[in-house]
Parts: C-alpha cells; structure tokens; sequence
C-alpha cells in the first residue's frame, strides 16, 4: 500500500520511517530543496548557521523520548553537547550578596539549589520548595509522554497499571498551571533572587514549563547536537532512505485529490497526480485543512482558527546571525542582555533584553578561532513582516537593515569585543520561516500553549469525513517542538498501520 506523506520535516520523515517499518511503500514530498522544515541551517561564506535547535529533548536515555528517537534514528551517530548553564544574564541594577550582578541558571537542580541557597539563604523554605517540585516531577518522566504498542494483553495491562502511576500528575499540572514564574518570583523575599526568577526566560511562562525544562536538564536529556539542526536533519533524511523511503524534493504540492469521499493522491504543481492509498499531512495543518482540502473537511471548531487570532500562534522569530573573527571560547554559550532602553522592531514589538546564543562548542559551524552567534526576538506580528516582503520588497529589505543595525548597535555595547570582527551577517524573520516552510504566520512552534499548558487544540490526527487522510507534526500538540514533531508522526503511524494491517511494530 502507498502512503504519500507531504512535508519532509522532522514529522513527515519519521512518520514516512515508522510507516516503512511496517511495510508501507511511501514517498515524502517536500518543497524544499533541503530536508528538514523549521529544522535547519544554512551557510554563508565560511560559516554555518543553526536555524534551530538548542536542545534536542530525548537526546539521552532515561526518558521514553529517547527511545523514540531511537526507534527511527540511531543516536548513537550523533555527539551531543550538555551545557552546566542554561543561561546566564545580568539583573538590572542589583548585586547578590557577594556584589556579583550575574545571575546563574544552572542545569544540575543540585548545584542550582545550592548556588541559590548561597545568594539568598533568606529564601530557604521557598528555594527548596521549588527544587522539591522539579524532583518530583522527575519521577514521571520515565512514562511520559504515553504512546502506543502493539503488544500482548499482559504486557499492555502491565503498561497501563504504570501509568496510574501519572494520576497525582494530574493535580499537579492543574495547580501549578495557573502561575507563572512573575507570580512565583512574589514568593521570595531576597530582591535579587526575585528579579532573577522573573528573568528566567525570555517571556513569562506557567510553572510546569520551567519545571519539566529543569527536570529535562538536570537528567541529562536534552543536548544539543554538534553539526547543528540541518545536521540532525540530514541524519533523519538518511535513516528514512535506509528504511527503504523515497524523499522527493523540491517538488511542492498543491492539493489532496478526493473521489468518492477518498484520497486518490496527491495534485503537484504542474498538475501531474502522485496516486496513493493513504495520505499524511505533516505540513502545515491550516494549509492542508483549507488549502490542500479545500475547506470542505473543516470542522466547526477549525472554521474558527481560519483566521486565528496571533495570541493563538506560538510565537515567530526574528534572529540576527553573526559571522565572527574570533574565538570567544571564554564566553557563557548564551546570555541574557538587559538593556537601558529598549529596541522596537519595525513590527511594533518592544524588546528590553537581548537573548545572545555563542555557538562556541560547536566547532564545525565555523573556522578554527572563529564563531557564530545569533541574537533572538520572539514575536506574534508575522502577519506584518510576511505582508511586508509580498507587497513592497525593498522596503521589507530597508526595515531588516534597519533592525539590524539597532540590534548591532546595542549588542556592540554588551559586547565591545565584537567591534571590527563582525564578517557576516543575516537577518531572518517570521517571513522566511513562513517562505521556507508554509507555518501559519512563520510559526516556530505551531500552537501556543496559553494559559493552560493542558489546553486542547481543534485538530486530530484524523481529518473528519476522509478515512484515508492523516495529520501529523508540531501542530498537533499546543506547545510544539521536535518531541512533539516526533510523538505525533509516531501516533499518526500507529493510527495508520492499525487500520490497514491491524498491527505495528516499531
Ligand atoms: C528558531 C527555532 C528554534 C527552535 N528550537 C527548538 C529547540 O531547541 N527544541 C525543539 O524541540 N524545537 C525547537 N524548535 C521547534 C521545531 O523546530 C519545530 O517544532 C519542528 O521542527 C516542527 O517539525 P514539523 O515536521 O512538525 O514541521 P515543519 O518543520 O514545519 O515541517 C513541515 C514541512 O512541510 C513542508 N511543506 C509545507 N507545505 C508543503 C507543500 N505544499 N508541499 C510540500 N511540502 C510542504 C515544509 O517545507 C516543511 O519542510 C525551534 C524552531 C525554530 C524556528
């Protein structure tokens, strides 16, 4: 049976390998030249830069992301970097105990426990409350998140009787979702501390992010791959082909061709037809419902997010990469900048940190005694620059000249050092991540996670009123990311294989 699989991402590679496993014959058509969707980089001149991952979750054993991981991928190929800090920035206008203004976000909940308690003995009670709740999340993490398997009714009951385990969790996510860590830091009586928990991210976040992203680290789960994301993708790209999958690039595709309440294939742009038995959809969910599907399959919840409103999208990004003659090996690899005055983007967004990422561990992403940097800013008005570059191209190129030179000029004074050795530099924003890859607005992530992390979103893996059509990929769990990328493809396979053959094997 032939399953065609549009968008060759991360989700659309491991649901064409899963399938393959299970004796599908399958064809994944991506637009792009290169494989990999939102998980990329690029070259220019001498350097190479990561579009993408900073962390791989599943990167290490221990946690069931690992072994899915492993299922379609041998990690083993792949050498991950663990950093002891998660990020290091300064506090504005405030000193530790010891007069030092940086403050430190270690990965390791026991050396971060006790760096706190010596900053801010004050806040014992509180700091060991804290550290209590990331260790007990960490008993969990071995059973999340739930998948399928095709096993004995034994081996299944024993499997499920695990998970009752998960119920306290259940209370857990429930009160803790309702705080973020702008609420939490209220908690904490020493002022530096305080202003240190609310600068913890890049945004404000609800509670169980920053505990699950802590518990992750201090187990060792999440590296990030030397070679970077393109690499990784490449490597997935290479394991679908092993599995005997065929990868079609640069082929993009322009609709799903319905007969008789059936997908009979897939309609390319020169209009040629790729029959199929089945077809997956890892692109982007709005295309495919509203676009590929012609609207007819939307249902009355998807009607709503036809035009969903920009709070709904997980943010886009604009992020200037720098090519730089020197090594800066002493550098933290990323650092959190306050700044004075805030820069605005040319989108309207206001910035008042600047989130500095020194690709100093990775030595194939630049010449021996030089680096690359890329300085990030999350924003939700992708609609402005994607309109922006499709109406009026030179002055889409005009306002990214002059971010660029905001950002330069701000990052200069953080970082002196960089004046005179800045040798390349590339600015991307909502609109190539939307041109690359088709996410609704250049969306990084696909659905934010608002403000309930449990919140349910308006899409299945399954396409109401087509049996043959399936979903997969970021889209399909608020919150996004390649484990979600990969859980997913992972679910949409199981769903797939069951239905045509009644089993799957992994
Ligand atoms: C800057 C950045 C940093 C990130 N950092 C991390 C991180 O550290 N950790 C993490 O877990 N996640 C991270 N993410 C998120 C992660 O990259 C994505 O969630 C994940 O890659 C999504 O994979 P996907 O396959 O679901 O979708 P996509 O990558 O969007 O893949 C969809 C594919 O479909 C193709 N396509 C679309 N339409 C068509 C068509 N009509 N015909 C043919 N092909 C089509 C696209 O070209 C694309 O290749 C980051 C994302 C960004 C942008």
């Amino acid at each position: 049976m032939k399953v065609n699989i549009i968008g060759g991402g991360v989700a659309g590679l491991a649901v064409g390998i899963y399938l393959q496993k299970n004796g599908f014959e399958t064809e994944v058509f991506e637009q792009h030249t290169v494989p990999g969707g939102l998980c990329t980089g690029w070259k220019r001149g001498d350097y190479t830069f990561n579009g993408c991952m900073h962390w791989l979750l599943g990167s290490g054993k221990g946690i069931a992301f690992n072994t899915f991981w492993n299922e379609i991928l041998d990690l083993s190929q792949l050498e991950f970097v663990l950093h002891k800090e998660r990020v290091q920035f300064d506090v504005p206008d405030l000193t530790d105990r010891h007069g030092n203004s940086v403050f430190h976000f270690y990965n390791e909940i026991d050396q971060f426990e006790k760096y706190m308690l010596d900053i801010a003995p004050e806040d014992e009670k509180m700091i060991r409350y804290w550290m209590d709740q990331v260790r007990y999340v960490g008993q969990y993490l071995d059973c999340l998140p739930p998948a399928f398997y095709d096993e004995s009714f034994i081996a299944s009951t024993r499997r499920n009787m695990h998970l009752i385990k998960l119920l306290p969790m259940v209370y857990f996510m429930f009160k803790w979702s309702k705080l973020t860590n702008y609420q939490f830091a209220e908690n904490f009586k020493n002022p530096f501390l305080r202003k240190a928990i609310t600068l913890l991210y890049e945004k404000e976040v609800r509670m169980p992010i920053l505990f699950f992203v802590q518990c992750y680290a201090n187990k060792h789960v999440a590296g990030y791959p030397i070679g970077s994301s393109l690499h990784f993708a490449k490597k997935l790209a290479e394991s679908y082909q092993q599995h005997g999958g065929k990868l079609t690039l640069g082929q993009c595709v322009n609709s799903i061709d319905i007969e008789e309440g059936r997908a009979v294939g897939l309609r390319m742009e020169d209009n040629t037809q790729r029959p199929c038995d089945f077809v997956v959809s890892a692109a982007d969910w709005r295309w495919t419902i509203f676009r590929a599907l012609g609207e007819k399959y939307a249902t009355k919840e998807q009607m709503f997010y036809k035009n969903p409103p920009k709070e709904a999208i997980f943010y886009s990004y604009c992020i200037l990469y720098l090519g730089v003659d020197l090594d800066l090996k002493k550098y933290p690899h990323f650092i959190r900048y306050s700044l004075e005055n805030p820069i605005f983007s040319p989108d309207g967004t206001s910035y008042d940190r600047l989130e500095v990422h020194v690709y100093n561990y990775d030595p194939t992403l630049a010449p021996e005694g030089k680096v690359t940097i890329a300085v990030d800013f999350q924003t939700r008005e992708g609609e402005f620059w994607i309109n922006l570059r499709k109406n009026d191209y030179p002055q889409y190129v005009q306002k990214k000249k002059e971010f660029q030179e905001n950002i330069l000029a701000e990052l200069e004074k953080k970082m002196s050092v960089l004046s005179g050795h800045i040798e390349v530099t590339d600015l991307t924003t909502p609109a190539s991540y939307h041109r690359y890859t088709g996410n609704t607005l250049g969306s990084s992530q696909g659905w934010t996670p608002q403000d309930n992390v449990m919140k349910s979103i308006p899409l299945k893996p399954t396409v109401k009123g087509l049996d043959n059509v399936f979903l997969a990929g970021h889209w399909l769990v608020a919150g996004g990311g390649l484990p979600i990328a990969l859980k997913s493809a992972r679910d949409t396979a199981w769903l797939l294989s069951k239905k045509a053959n009644g089993k799957f094997v992994v």
